[in-house]
């Protein structure tokens, strides 16, 4: 891979945790006895991930590769809620891919504007005054601010290309690339002269227009990891079109039908559906054709699959025209591109409840429950939601807590607090 190119990275990301709440009591100058004043630790900040259309590689990502977004700080005493964390915020070029690293799944394609959060930050702890209760004036704890998410995620880059170039190297993609648009690749007389995919607009008419990529050449055996097309088959994913370069000249002593088949079974070992994608096929270097055989061959062998073929010269400017005309055409009939969808459904933290829980008894009797597993398990719970808070029941009744607590004489009405949850016990 060169240097000036990445377009796909791993990198680990780490929301911030809650800041802890504090315990503390009101004083003032003759009054006796202040009520609890602890404040809330501030919110961790959130892993926000945004498109940046000046990025166009995921080069940033090389060298950097854990992204932690701010702690909240503690609370104070006076109520004083600790400052929340600063959300980090994670620029990707348009069409970046982010999976999880672990399974695969799609987690988002930032192929959309909307900033989309990766992470959330822990909650802040509650500091003692949330406790005060007519039965329990002096609270004298805090809670404890729960971790921000973290998980190790893949940067994928797919290019947001209607229409793909493929074939074999030097068949001249990037020269009808640079033809047809502004775009102004590296032209060169020797394979594996792009190293990067290059893009360019293709202006049809009145606002009209189309986004053409020069996929770098594509050798037999890229779909296996064989040189440098298996690293680029990926933006041809989401090229609704293709157009098959293909050198109908036998300079280099090919045979058209020959290179045309290969192409195509790189393709379909690449993805199964390639080769139904809508596809037109160039015979260039038509100026240089010793003889006219291998063009009439690979003409009747398209057209016999139904594909439209044109005759071109992408270096003399010959019969491009027509060729992008039909490839507007056959573009302007499909749907737009549909964004990937995102199948990664987030796993709940894998803990081992064995580990013994802290249980300490606060003055006014509430039970009080802390231990690390308990925490990363309630940073992950959204209590809004039935199944997961049936879900964390079962993994506190799984845990032996209940059965600790009653062993230590728990009576029911009795108060557990966990964090920043707190129920009354109920056998
Ligand atoms: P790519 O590897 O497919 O991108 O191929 P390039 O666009 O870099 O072209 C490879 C070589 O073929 C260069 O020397 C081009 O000048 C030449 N070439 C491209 N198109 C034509 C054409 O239509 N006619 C002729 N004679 N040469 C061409
Ligand atoms: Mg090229």
């Amino acid at each position: 891979m060169p240097a000036a190119w990445l377009d796909k990275a791993k990198i680990l990301v780490k929301a911030g945790d809650g800041g802890n709440g504090a315990v503390a009591f009101h004083r003032e100058k003759y009054v006796a006895a202040g009520g609890p004043d602890g404040g809330d630790g501030g919110r961790g900040g959130d892993i926000v991930v945004v498109v940046d259309d000046h990025m166009t590689t995921l080069m940033d990502f090389r060298y950097k590769r854990k992204y932690t977004a701010g702690n909240g700080m503690d609370g104070t005493g006076k109520r004083c809620s600790g400052k929340d964390g600063a959300t980090l915020t994670i620029k990707v070029p348009r069409g970046t891919v982010i999976r999880d690293a672990e399974s695969g799944e799609v987690i988002r394609d930032m192929a959309q504007d909307e900033p989309f959060v990766l992470c959330r930050g822990g909650n802040g702890g509650w500091g003692n005054h949330h406790f005060a209760t007519p039965t329990r004036q002096a609270p004298r704890f805090a809670k404890a601010g729960l971790p921000g998410q973290s998980m190790e995620v893949i940067l994928e880059l797919k290019l947001l290309a209607d229409v793909g170039l493929v074939g074999f190297p030097n068949v001249g993609k990037s020269t009808l690339l640079s033809v047809v648009t502004r775009a102004q690749p590296k032209i060169a007389n020797y394979h594996f002269t792009t190293l990067s995919p290059n893009l360019g607009v293709v202006a049809r008419g009145e606002g009209s227009s189309f986004v053409l990529a020069d996929i770098p050449g594509i050798i037999e055996g890229a779909a296996q990891g064989a040189g440098l097309g298996h690293d680029f088959l990926r933006h041809i994913d989401r090229c609704r079109v293709l157009i098959h370069v293909v050198d109908v000249s036998g300079s280099e002593g090919r045979d058209p039908v020959e290179d045309f088949k290969a192409i195509t079974a790189e393709l379909a070992q690449w993805s199964p559906d390639l080769p139904s994608r809508p596809t037109v096929v160039a015979g260039n270097k038509a100026d240089i054709a010793q003889d006219r055989a291998g063009l009439e061959a690979l003409k009747a062998h398209v057209e016999a699959l139904g594909l439209p073929f044109f005759e071109i010269s992408a270096a003399a400017h010959q019969g491009v025209e027509p060729l992008m005309d039909c490839v507007w055409e056959t573009l302007s009939q499909l749907p737009p591109p549909k964004p990937f969808e995102a199948t990664y459904v987030p796993k709940p933290p894998t803990v081992d409840t064995s580990e013994p829980l802290e249980i300490t008894r606060a003055d006014d009797g509430t039970w009080l429950v802390e231990g690390p597993w308990l925490q990363r398990l309630m940073a992950n719970v959204n209590f809004g939601d039935f199944e997961s808070r049936s879900w964390f029941d079962r993994m506190l009744r799984q845990s032996g807590l209940f059965d600790r607590l009653e062993e230590m004489g728990i009576q029911d009405g009795d108060t557990v607090s966990l964090y920043n949850l707190e129920f009354d016990y109920q056998r």
